[in-house]
């Protein structure tokens, strides 16, 4: 595994597709953070997808995929590889079913699917970023994920190149995890079950749901929770928030450089301006080792880094 060969990104050119050199992956991210990838190739349809990551791996480049960069920390030295940008967005109807090309945007699918009177995705009403990245992290809110409404993924094997359908159980969808994170498979498309429901009600919980989350959330740069909420102590139990144990040992307000976590939520990091991703990392270390040092808890990351 070479960073990037000589040649592939006139090679990624040649077979049509939209190409940046040295294309700074900050922008990119909600947290502002991080440096350059050596090539980005923004993919418009599954298929440059494929194509991209094909090329990468018979050149035997580093590659990975980004899609809202809405949970992701990217290195201070950037990605030395190619990224490909998801932003393959189709979205059609068969009936009850939706079916979305990974990098439409949860938004867009959450309003969508209830003005056509179909749900119910309203939980998500909120969580930034794309159905791909939802997917492939299990991403959800107020007890419920997205993995329960998958009826199946269209998936690039990282193993083999080859692009496989396949059913909800082959995902291993579990607490804000899915197989591809540790497969490296990715997301080209994902067909989403959903009822008939009534339009008005589902609008309503929209609003709802975004008024609950405005009170919590900051307004400056972040990437949503930076841990995952612990595991309930009894089985069928309730999750125990991880903010409630940073919340303990005095994380709101504490600060590394420009990283802080905020005084709204002990379990989100801000960027307060020129936040470095060794700031975040020290940061959550931190977080860790006073967590691990009063409770005996290992905090688990539900932020992804790339670099
Ligand atoms: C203000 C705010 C609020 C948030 N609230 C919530 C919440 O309530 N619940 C929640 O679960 N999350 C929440 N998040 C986190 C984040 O929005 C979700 O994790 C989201 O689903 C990430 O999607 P993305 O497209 O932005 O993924 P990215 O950030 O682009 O990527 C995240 C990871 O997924 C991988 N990935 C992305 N696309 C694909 C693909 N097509 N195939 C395979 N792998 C892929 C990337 O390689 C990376 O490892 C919040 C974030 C913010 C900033």
């Amino acid at each position: 595994m070479t960073d990037v060969p000589n040649g592939l990104a006139g090679a990624l050119r040649e077979a049509q597709l939209d190409v940046t050199e040295d294309a700074p992956l900050a922008p990119l991210t909600t947290f502002r953070i991080g440096g350059h990838a050596r090539v980005l190739v923004t993919a418009h349809s599954p298929e440059e997808i494929v194509r991209a990551v094909r090329l990468a791996v018979e050149a035997g480049a580093r590659w990975a995929v980004i899609g809202g960069g809405s949970n992701l920390l990217v290195a201070d030295e950037g990605f030395p590889g190619v990224v490909v940008l998801v932003r393959a967005a189709r979205v059609s109807l068969h009936d009850t079913e939706l079916e979305a090309e990974a990098g439409a945007e949860l938004g867009r699918i959450v309003t969508g699917s209830a003005w056509a009177g179909l749900g119910d995705l309203t939980f998500c009403a909120g969580i930034p970023g794309t159905v791909g990245g939802a997917v492939a992290g299990n991403a959800g809110a107020w007890g419920r994920a997205i993995g329960e409404l998958v009826v199946a993924v269209r998936l690039l094997r990282a193993a083999s190149m080859e692009t496989v359908e396949v059913a909800p159980g082959a995902m291993d969808f579990g607490y804000r995890r899915s197989a591809v994170q540790a497969s490296h498979d990715v997301v080209l498309a994902v067909r989403l079950g959903l009822q008939p429901t009534e339009r008005k009600t589902m609008l309503k919980q929209i609003d709802e749901n975004l008024a609950r989350r405005g009170k919590r959330l900051p307004e400056l740069p972040s990437a949503g929770s930076i841990f995952r909420n612990l595991p309930p102590a009894q089985p069928g139990g309730q999750r125990e928030p991880a903010g409630r144990l940073l919340e303990a040992v005095g994380a709101k307000g504490y600060r590394v450089g420009d990283a802080g976590v905020t005084d709204r939520h002990a379990n989100v990091i801000v960027n307060y301006g020129h936040a470095r991703a060794r700031d975040v990392v020290q940061l959550m270390a931190e977080l860790e080792r006073r967590v691990a040092e009063k409770y005996g808890v290992r905090l688990s990351r539900e932020l992804r880094e790339l670099g």
